[in-house]
């Protein structure tokens, strides 16, 4: 059942429920409209039944009245006045007994006939009576004067020929007879010759058939009563209700219904409304029943219960109510089944259409009811139709995969494999070229050599990317993060690049939101490298005028890194595809521009290694903006470290003056852009000659020099002419040299960082001011080991770089606890490299040293510092 219950937004249970409250609500709306009806008809009905009874009883009535006016006209035409008048024995009137006798035994309801002397003031002349169905001639001697009874003096007062009194109970010598005899005088009068009133007849008639048959005219919902002028009954159900003011009971019709005698007088015959004491409602007619010139006025008044009459109507509505209610349960529970039925069915359906990767179509249901021919079975084998469709496409396609996945590995591992076999005789041949290009090439020769090894180097590049790519998608390569001064690490790459940029004549910028510095992060330094030089390296290469910006910003613990140029820019065409391997923007002018079209796959899949998100934005000819968002985790600085924001060098280098011979223009601009940035007075020129006269006029601390100059080499102007003026030169060229005997000259080899030169030019200048670590006993403690002197100075180079930080600060809070502390630490390099100049200001308490000492002893350090990079440098 409770699934049920789940099908809450099934379209099938909210029709199915929709229509069940339609139909309910529509049966109860006919039930309603039926009923009303129902109750309008019985109302009706019941209301022409109270006219039918009292037009009935009121014919009987009249009628009954009429046969007694013609009995009475009957007797009065056989009886001869004058005869009786002159008759003086009032029992010797044969035919007057046997009229009278005849007549109380032919009519069951007269039970006395008498006739009233009027001249003797109503004296009674002759009377029979009827007594348990015997006649009885009333003697003379019993015979009444009647002339103060009210009905003698009305019978009198009327000018009619007859005249009926008021029916009131009979009463014998003054007192009810028993049983009680409801009775009506019918008075006839009797007339002699000259019509002077002689004689009233006078019948009783017992009215008690006809109460009998109103009796029986009553039913159980209407009743019938007769009421006089003044309520008293005149007929009611109960004999003993009527005739209040013979009997002395207290039953008026006022006493037992909530109405004013009003009601029955206003006697239009209209059915009235009218609640008896109890409160029960009741409908009514009255029928008036006046007879004698109206004057006796009589009431019949037909009455039936609202509650007897509706007694039906409550029955059939109570029973009409049960039906409805049996049939909207039986409709429930009928819909309640059909629909949990359908549901439980479609539920079953879309099961299997839920488990369609796991169904097993022979045994499953769908299959066992396809053939049905409703919209089920249609459903059911459509889906299995599709679903046979489907699969077999699914597999076709599978297979089809499947041998692409084995084609794309087999491709894949043969690029590796090639790669690697290519890579060794790769390396010599550009060992080889290399070699060539010492052997002092003909002018002929050296283009095609450059031509080699430029060739040699893009394939060599070539297979380092499809080593690495291959490594990243096989998953060998993890990321390793590590405490990064990202600040630091961004600046390093971009000086990298620096170069190469100027070279193509574009501006490098390079723009740190401020709450990325002085900061460490967790991060893979080597492959965030590794993205931003991709993105580097194409920002240069497809740009030929403008600048390159490379804008890194931190929010929400997410580096946002974008590299935007004003370079060829992307087509919306290609904008999708240059993150495929392989992929290369087709080049219209026909210029070729190296590369394989792997640097952004490379990017692209590094970027996923760091859980960020790459993004291009390009218009041809404007440039294009490649940036990246990746999460980025900050970490605290090492305890105890206080760390160099940058490389600093010794205030004395903004007093030096350098003099650089080049021809290339570019590595002009760049070296002194770069020296201009530490306040180091360049010259430059292009040939010896040049250079020999600046140095004849000029005073230089040191010169630096490229040793193809034209493609003349000029080592041998360099060690001849230059050495003369006694000066530090630094060869700064792609050039192989052997400086080994040389010590005059320092060479840094191009692309060299600039940072190097710097170092060199430092160390070579400025030798003389400062301490110049003596590195022997080093040499010998690691028995001249260049590996372990090398880590050895590593470790000192980061202490000496410590030392600086603490020194810095000591300078400023003069806390002489701390000097003592640094003082007691450097003292055991201060023997081991023979410092003596930084001894000698160790020799003075921190209180006593003036500001002149500190500079010195903080540009002695950073001199010391610059020594121990040269050095390390040279190690690699
Ligand atoms: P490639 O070795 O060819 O540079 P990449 O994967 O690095 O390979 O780049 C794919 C293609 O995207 C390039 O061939 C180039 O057309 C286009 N592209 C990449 N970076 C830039 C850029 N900064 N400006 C214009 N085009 C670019």
């Amino acid at each position: 059942m409770p699934e049920f219950f789940q099908y809450k937004k099934s379209i099938l249970v909210k029709s199915v429920l929709f229509f069940t409250v339609v139909i309910i609500l529509s049966l109860f709306c006919i039930g309603y409209l039926i009923n009303k009806k129902a109750t309008n008809t019985v109302r009706l009905y019941n209301q022409d039944k109270l006219s039918h009874a009292s037009n009935i009883i009121k014919k009987q009535f009249y009628s009954m009245l009429s046969e007694v006016e013609n009995d009475i006209s009957l007797i009065s035409k056989n009886i001869d006045v004058s005869y009786l008048k002159s008759a003086t024995e009032w029992n010797n009137i044969p035919q007057l007994e046997l009229l009278f006798s005849t007549f109380l035994t032919e009519k069951p309801n007269y039970f006395q006939i008498r006739l009233l002397d009027v001249e003797e003031n109503g004296k009674e002349f002759i009377k029979f009576i009827k007594k348990q169905e015997s006649i009885q001639k009333i003697p003379f001697s019993e015979l009444q004067f009647k002339g103060n009874k009210v009905y003698y003096k009305k019978a009198l007062q009327t000018s009619d020929k007859f005249y009926f009194s008021e029916i009131t109970l009979n009463e014998e010598y003054g007192k009810l007879s028993d049983p009680y005899t409801p009775t009506l005088r019918a008075i006839g009068k009797l007339y002699d010759a000259e019509n002077n009133l002689q004689y009233l007849i006078i019948i009783n008639v017992d009215l008690s058939n006809f109460y009998d048959e109103i009796s029986q005219l009553n039913q159980s919902e209407i009743k019938n009563v007769i009421v006089s002028n003044d309520g008293e009954y005149k007929f009611h159900q109960q004999l003993a209700y009527c005739f209040g003011n013979q009997t002395q009971s207290e039953n008026y019709f006022q006493s037992d219904y909530q109405a004013s005698l009003d009601i029955l007088f206003q006697s239009n015959e209209t059915i009235k409304f009218i609640e008896d004491v109890q409160g029960n409602s009741h409908i009514l007619k009255v029928t008036p029943l006046f007879y004698s010139s109206q004057l006796n006025k009589l009431y019949l008044v037909t009455i039936a219960s609202e509650k007897s009459i509706f007694a039906n109507i409550y029955n059939i509505n109570n029973y009409s109510l049960s039906l409805i209610a049996l049939i909207c349960f039986i409709l429930l529970l009928s819909i309640f089944f059909y629909t949990y039925y359908f549901v439980k069915k479609i539920k079953r359906i879309t099961q299997e259409i839920n488990d369609y990767n796991t169904l097993n179509t022979e045994r499953s249901y769908l299959n066992e009811i396809k053939y049905r021919g409703d919209e089920i079975g249609v459903l059911a084998n459509t889906f299995l139709r599709m679903k046979h469709d489907i699969d077999a496409n699914v597999s076709k396609l599978e297979s089809s995969l499947l041998r692409e996945r084995k084609a794309v590995k087999e491709k894949n591992e043969f690029l590796q494999n090639m790669s690697h076999e290519l890579r060794t005789p790769l390396n010599a041949i550009l060992g080889l070229t290399s070699l060539l290009n010492k052997n002092k090439p003909t002018a002929k020769q050296k283009p095609i050599i450059n031509a080699l090894e430029r060739s040699g180097k893009n394939l060599n590049g070539l297979m380092h990317d499809i080593l690495e790519e291959q490594q990243i998608l096989q998953g060998k390569i993890t990321l390793n993060p590590v405490k990064t001064d990202l600040n630091l690490l961004l600046k390093t790459i971009v000086s990298n690049y620096k170069f190469e940029a100027i070279k193509k004549g574009l501006e490098l910028q390079l723009n740190v939101s401020e709450n990325l510095e002085d900061k460490y992060f967790l991060i893979d330094p080597l492959r965030f490298e590794q993205v931003l030089t991709n993105l580097l390296i194409n920002a240069i290469k497809y740009t030929n005028q403008g600048q390159i910006v490379i804008d890194v910003t931190m929010h929400s613990s997410r580096l946002s890194l974008s590299v935007s140029d004003t370079g060829s820019g992307i087509s919306p065409a290609n904008l999708n595809k240059i993150k495929e391997r392989f992929f290369r923007v087709p080049n219209a002018s026909g210029e070729k521009v190296s590369g394989f079209g792997l640097g952004l796959s490379i990017v692209k899949k590094i970027i996923d290694l760091f859980e960020g998100t790459l993004e291009v934005q390009s218009a041809p000819e404007k440039g294009s903006i490649f940036s990246f968002i990746i999460p980025i985790k900050q970490v605290a600085p090492e305890p105890n470290s206080k760390r160099i924001k940058d490389v600093e060098y010794p205030s004395k280098v903004t007093s030096l003056h350098v003099l650089h011979i080049e021809d290339d223009i570019s590595s002009q601009v760049m070296l002194k852009s770069f020296l201009s940035e530490y306040k180091i007075h360049i010259e430059q020129c292009q040939n010896i000659a040049e250079a020999n006269r600046k140095l004849q006029n000029n005073c230089f601390n040191v010169i630096i020099t490229d040793l193809m100059l034209d493609t003349s080499n000029i080592l041998d102007h360099v060690k001849n002419e230059l050495t003369r003026y006694g000066i530090p030169i630094i060869i700064f060229s792609a050039l192989e040299y052997n400086q080994e005997n040389d010590t005059r000259l320092v060479h840094i080899k191009k692309p060299e960082s600039l940072d190097n030169i710097l170092d060199a030019l430092v160390v070579s200048t400025l030798k003389d001011f400062y301490d110049t670590p003596n590195l022997e006993k080093v040499y010998d403690l690691y028995d001249h080991n260049a590996e372990k002197i090398k880590n050895y100075l590593k470790i000192l180079y980061k202490e000496f770089l410590i030392y600086y930080q603490r020194i810095k600060d000591v300078s400023i809070e003069k806390d002489a606890r701390e000097w003592n502390a640094i003082k007691h630490k450097i003292l055991n390099h201060i023997n081991t490299l023979d410092l003596t100049k930084t001894k000698d200001v160790f020799e003075n308490s921190i209180v006593d040293i003036n500001a002149e000492e500190l500079t010195f002893l903080r540009d002695n350090i950073l001199f010391i510092l610059c020594f121990l990079r040269t050095t390390i440098n040279s190690k690699d």
